[in-house]
C-alpha cells in the first residue's frame, strides 16, 4: 500500500551502534529519542538492543507504547498538569521547569506511595524552557528537596531548537557548573546532567565537552546519521533509513505556467511559477495533509517537485533518465519535518524492512 514509510531496521541499528559507542567512549550516556517516528514499538524495541541506556519521548503517549521494553523512560518535555497521572504511571523520570507542576506531581506520587525522579530544565539561552536567572535555579532546587516523593536526580538543558543557539564549552560549561554548585550547596549526588540534543555532538569530535555532562538525547543523528549543529554527516552511519515511497497517478505533458488569471491556492497563498515550457509532469498520491513537502528530497536526482496541494505532489518529470509509467513508484528521503509528518500521518502506511538473515 503507498505512500508508504518504509524503516530499514539494519541501518537504524547500525546507526545507534556507532553512536553508543561514540557516547560511551566519551563517557556519555545515551537517551534515545524516539519521537521522530511515533516511537514505534517493534522498531524501538529492535535499536534498544543496541546499547541504550534509556529511552526517551516528549509525548506520554509514546513512552506508554513502550512500556514492555526494559529501559528507563524520560518524559522529555515537561508536562501538562492534565497529564500528570500518566507521567507517574509511564515515565520513571520526567523533566520539570514549573514548581506548580512539580508540587501537583509530588501530591499524586504520595497518593501512589511512590518516589518519582525528576530532572529540572535550565534554559542557557535558546530561550524555550527552563529556568533562566540563577535565583531562580537555586529556589526551585531549595523547594524541590522540600517534596518527600520527589527525587532531584539532575539537571538539563535544550539548546538549538528555538533560538538556535549552538552547545559550546561555555554554555555547557556553565551547566556543569551549576551542578556542581548544587551538589555542594545541598549535598547532593546528582549525577544526571543531560547535555542536549544531537546538535551538541560535534563537541565530541573537538573535545570541548566539558566532563561532568553525564548523557545527551539523540533523536536525529540515531535517524539520520548526522550531528545537526552543522549537518555533517558522522562517519560509517546511514543516511537514508528512512524513505518514502508514493505512487504516480498521473503523467503528462503540459505547460509550466497555469492559465488563467492567478487569483490563491488552496492554501491561501498567491502562487508564483517560471516558466520552463512545456514539461513532463507527474502526480502522486501525496499532499500536505501527509508531509511537510519542503522536506523531502526525491531519490532520483532529475525529479523537481513543483508543489503540493491537500492530497496530490506534483513533480516535474521531464530530465529524468527513468520513463515512468503511471503506477510506477518514486522514492524520496527525509528531512526532519518529512519524517515527522509522514511518521504521524495516518494516510502514510509503515512499513518495517527487517534484516534479511541468510540461512
Ligand atoms: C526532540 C528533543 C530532543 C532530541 O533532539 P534531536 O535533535 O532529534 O536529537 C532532545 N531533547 C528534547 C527536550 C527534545 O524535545
Amino acid at each position: 500500500m503507498y505512500p508508504r514509510l518504509e524503516i530499514d531496521i539494519k541501518k537504524l541499528r547500525e546507526n545507534a551502534r556507532i553512536l553508543c559507542d561514540k557516547c560511551h567512549k566519551n563517557n556519555l550516556k545515551v537517551a534515545m529519542v524516539t519521537k521522530s517516528y511515533c516511537a514505534m514499538q517493534s522498531v524501538v524495541e529492535e535499536i534498544s538492543k543496541e546499547g541504550i541506556d534509556y529511552l526517551a519521548d516528549s509525548r506520554i503517549q509514546n513512552l506508554k507504547n513502550l512500556q514492555n521494553i526494559d529501559l528507563p523512560k524520560i518524559l522529555i518535555r515537561i508536562p501538562m498538569i492534565s497529564e500528570l497521572e500518566e507521567v507517574i504511571k509511564y515515565a520513571d523520570i520526567s523533566f520539570h521547569s514549573e514548581l506548580l507542576v512539580i508540587k501537583r506531581l509530588n501530591d499524586i506520587a504520595k497518593l501512589k506511595n511512590i518516589i518519582h525522579k525528576i530532572v529540572l530544565m535550565i534554559d542557557l539561552g535558546d530561550l524555550r524552557e527552563g529556568c533562566f536567572y540563577d535565583e531562580e535555579i537555586y529556589y526551585n532546587v531549595e523547594k524541590i528537596l522540600e517534596l518527600e516523593n520527589i527525587e532531584l536526580i539532575g539537571i538539563a538543558t535544550n539548546l538549538t531548537c528555538y533560538g538556535g543557539v549552538l552547545p559550546s564549552k561555555d554554555n555547557l560549561g556553565r551547566l556543569a557548573s551549576i551542578a556542581s554548585k548544587i551538589r555542594e550547596k545541598y549535598d547532593l549526588k546528582l549525577d544526571f546532567i543531560s547535555g542536549g540534543n544531537s546538535s551538541s555532538l560535534y563537541l565530541l569530535d573537538n573535545g570541548e565537552m566539558p566532563k561532568d555532562i553525564t548523557n545527551l538525547r539523540l533523536g536525529e543523528a540515531i535517524v539520520f546519521g548526522k550531528e545537526a549543529a552543522y549537518g555533517k554527516k558522522i562517519d560509517n552511519t546511514n543516511d537514508d533509513v528512512f524513505k518514502l515511497v508514493c505512487e504516480i497517478i498521473e503523467i503528462k505533458k503540459k505547460p509550466s505556467l497555469p492559465i488563467g488569471e492567478i487569483g490563491v491556492d488552496a492554501f491561501g497563498n498567491i502562487p508564483n511559477y517560471e516558466d520552463k515550457g512545456i514539461m513532463k509532469r507527474a502526480i502522486v498520491g501525496i499532499g500536505k495533509q501527509d508531509i511537510d513537502i519542503s522536506s523531502v528530497i526525491p531519490c532520483d536526482k532529475c525529479i523537481d517537485i513543483l508543489g503540493a496541494s491537500s492530497d496530490h505532489m506534483i513533480l516535474d518529470i521531464t530530465n529524468s533518465k527513468k520513463d515512468y509509467e503511471v503506477g510506477d513508484k518514486v522514492e524520496f528521503l527525509l528531512k526532519y519535518g518529512g519524517l515527522l509528518s509522514a511518521a504521524t500521518s495516518k494516510y502514510v502506511y509503515k512499513k518495517i524492512i527487517k534484516e534479511t538473515v541468510l540461512a
